[in-house]
This record gives structure tokens, C-alpha cells and sequence, in this order.
């Protein structure tokens, strides 16, 4: 079978699906990999990188022509779809309930697609799981970028000029890329604390040396271990436990999301106010509408000497490890919906029935 991998177009992104390592262990399966020219350049990869693996680099139109499957990052656009041709299997990020456009066009194609945002939150479809391995990268950048833009350093400095006490750090939504947001922090020496509705991150929290700070629930903290939305009762609760923590805190990184949902507002503008002149927030829901009542997306908003800074943390601000992830995320994808290197799909198999969003022209997910 034929795997063929798009240069990505869409503006600002430098990853690429798939890396030389991965490209390696498709060809070691008996696949064809056909790369387009230039594809991998931004990752650091370079055509005679995936050439000296034994892929094939090629022109845009014949990845298209020759491919069995394509492989992108980001939706396939009108551009893509011009060329893609009937029986084709596209596998990407389609987002598919907000993209119907998109999902007609691939289905009067005739085209066959898989859309990877669309996994399954299931133990084994962990290591197929692109928004998590993005989102780890997001993590640890976000608390770089608020190092950067901080005016104090994160560790504690005893210098023959006196004592520097350690920067303290406070994350809101222990998930994936809080997780990583602590562990990052604890590494460059500030002291941490997180809080989360879901009361099992507390001993996540604190196996990371960081501190869990409690808020009482009732009823609204899960369903199948993923967030509900909060009541009011208890974002007050929230504000109450957290808010001596809060307007401590030099560095703040939220990353509280209910799947579907518009990110819950966690941080006020009464609350920005009363924290310290210097602090960083860095809000990573600001593309969900933000978790700070003050960001805005793509923005630092400055708010009596706070500042506010809303942002997606691009995974393509490190593409090299981003697209490494994301490729390996796609073998194990396509090895699971292959048998011999031919396609062999169970539809009653969760993780291939709730991604298989189009099948050879008919619409099965909306
Ligand atoms: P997410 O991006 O949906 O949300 C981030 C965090 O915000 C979550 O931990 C959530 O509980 C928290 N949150 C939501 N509302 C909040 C509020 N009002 N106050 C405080 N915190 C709030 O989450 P995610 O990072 O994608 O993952 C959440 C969990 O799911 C993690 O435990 C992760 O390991 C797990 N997960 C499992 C799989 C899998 O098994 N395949 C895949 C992805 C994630």
C-alpha cells in the first residue's frame, strides 16, 4: 500500500505527518512511502532524509495520483480535495462536527476519511491519540514562554549577592498538558501547585512534588473521567480554595477544557486585579474562548501589571518533537487498521467506527 504525505499548507504550520524514523518502520511493513518535496523541512527533515530511508520524493500532483492514502496534519482544503481521487483514504484532523463542508466534499469524491481528532479516549488508543501528544509539547511551551515573558528567574539562588526564593507556579486543569506544565516547572526549580475538578489528578499532581489544592465537589466532577462543566457553586469554591494560592503566584497556566464545551472561566477580572504587579498568566484555552475572563487569543492583554497572555501554543513551535509524535501516533493508526498492509476494518471496533468519519462516498459520523 501507498502512503503519501502532504506538505503542509495551512499558514504558520511547520510540522509534518509523518518523520524519517517512522517513514522507516512503514517501509520495514512493506508500505510505499511517497513524501512530498519539501515536506519536512521546517521539522529539520530533509528531502534526502526521508530518500536515504528509501521513500520517494515527489511532486504535490503525483502524491496525489499515486497514493493509496494521504496523510496530513491539518484539514484537507479545497486546493486538496481538487485532487484527491475516488477510493482515496484521507487521514488527518477533520473536525469533522464543525467542518460539514469539508466532509461533503470528501464524500462526493468518493474518497474514504479518518479523522484523528476524532479518537476514542480509551487506555488503547493512547498511543494513537494526536491531541494528547500535542498537547504534552503545549504544556512544557507554555511554561517556557512564561519564563520568558516573567521578570524573575524559577529556582531558588543562594548567591554571594543574597537569596533568590523560587518563582511559584500555579495550573489550573491537571489533563495532559497541565500535567506536563507542572513536571516542566518542578524541573526549573519553582514551587507548584495545580487544581482540577477531576479529584484523581491530586495524586498525579503530587507525584510530580507538586501541590494539590482540594476543591469540595458535589456531583459535578466527571463522566468517564473526563471533566463536566462546574456549577456555579462551585467555581465559588474554586475562587475560595485557590485564590491566596492565586494572587501569589508569579507564573499561571491554564488549561481547563470540557470537550465540546466553551472553556470555563476560572480566573476573573476581579481576580486578575488582585494579583500580583509581574505575574504571567498564560491562558492555553484562549482558541475555546479562554479560562481567564481578560485573554485574548493570539494577544497579551496587560491588566494593572499582569500580564494576560491567550494562546494555542502552537505544537509547530516545536515541530521537530511535534511532528516525530504525530507520526508515530499514525503508525500505530494505520497499523491498526491494516492486516498484511491491506486495510482490514472491524466497524464495530470503537476506535475504527468512531474515526471513520466518511467511507467510500457515505457520510457515517456528523
Ligand atoms: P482537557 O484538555 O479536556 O482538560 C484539561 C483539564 O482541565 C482536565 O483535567 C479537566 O478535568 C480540567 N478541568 C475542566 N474544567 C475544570 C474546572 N472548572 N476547574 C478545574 N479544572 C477543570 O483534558 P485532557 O488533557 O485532554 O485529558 C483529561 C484526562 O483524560 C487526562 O487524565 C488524560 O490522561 C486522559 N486522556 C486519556 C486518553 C486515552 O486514554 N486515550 C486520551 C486523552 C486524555
Amino acid at each position: 500500500m501507498k502512503i503519501g504525505i502532504l506538505k503542509e499548507t495551512r499558514k504558520g504550520e511547520k510540522r509534518v505527518s509523518l518523520s524519517p524514523i517512522i517513514a522507516k518502520q512503514f517501509i520495514s511493513k512493506g508500505f510505499e512511502v511517497f513524501i512530498e518535496e519539501d515536506a519536512g523541512l521546517n521539522s529539520s527533515y530533509k528531502n534526502s532524509d526521508f530518500k536515504n530511508i528509501g521513500a520517494a520524493i515527489e511532486k504535490r500532483g503525483v502524491v496525489f495520483k499515486e497514493s493509496d492514502i494521504l496523510l496530513k496534519i491539518n484539514p484537507f482544503d479545497e486546493d486538496d480535495l481538487k485532487l484527491v481521487n475516488k477510493g482515496q483514504v484521507l487521514i488527518s484532523q477533520l473536525y469533522h462536527k464543525s467542518n460539514t463542508k469539508l466532509i461533503e466534499a470528501i464524500a462526493s469524491k468518493n474518497a474514504t476519511a479518518f479523522s484523528l481528532d476524532a479518537m476514542p479516549r480509551i487506555s488503547r488508543a493512547q498511543d494513537m491519540d494526536v491531541l494528547s501528544s500535542q498537547n504534552n509539547l503545549a504544556g512544557y511551551k507554555a511554561v517556557i514562554l512564561g519564563a520568558y515573558e516573567m521578570t524573575k528567574i524559577f529556582p531558588l539562588m543562594m548567591t554571594a549577592a543574597g537569596t533568590i526564593t523560587p518563582s511559584k507556579v500555579l495550573v489550573y486543569g491537571v489533563g495532559v498538558a497541565g500535567l506536563q506544565a507542572i513536571a516542566t516547572a518542578k524541573r526549573l526549580g519553582a514551587v507548584v501547585e495545580a487544581t482540577d475538578i477531576r479529584s484523581e489528578t491530586k495524586e498525579q499532581t503530587e507525584s510530580l512534588g507538586a501541590k494539590f489544592i482540594s476543591v469540595k465537589n458535589e456531583g459535578e466532577e466527571s463522566q468517564g473521567g473526563y471533566a463536566k462543566e462546574a456549577s456555579d457553586g462551585y467555581a465559588e469554591r474554586q475562587k475560595a480554595a485557590v485564590n491566596k494560592s492565586l494572587f501569589q503566584a508569579d507564573l499561571v497556566v491554564t488549561t481547563a477544557n470540557i470537550p465540546g464545551r466553551k472553556a470555563p472561566i476560572l480566573i476573573t477580572e476581579d481576580q486578575v486585579l488582585q494579583m500580583k504587579n509581574g505575574a504571567v498568566i498564560i491562558d492555553l484555552a484562549a482558541a475555546q474562548g479562554g479560562n481567564c475572563e481578560v485573554s485574548k487569543l493570539n494577544k497579551t492583554v496587560i491588566k494593572n501589571g499582569v500580564k494576560v497572555i491567550g494562546t494555542t501554543i502552537a505544537p509547530e513551535s516545536v515541530s521537530t518533537n511535534a511532528s516525530e509524535l504525530f507520526a508515530k501516533n499514525i503508525f500505530n493508526f494505520i497499523i491498526h487498521l491494516t492486516k498484511d498492509g491491506v486495510f482490514q476494518w472491524d466497524l464495530e471496533e470503537e476506535i475504527t467506527d468512531e474515526t471513520l468519519i466518511v467511507k467510500d462516498g457515505i457520510i457515517r459520523k456528523k
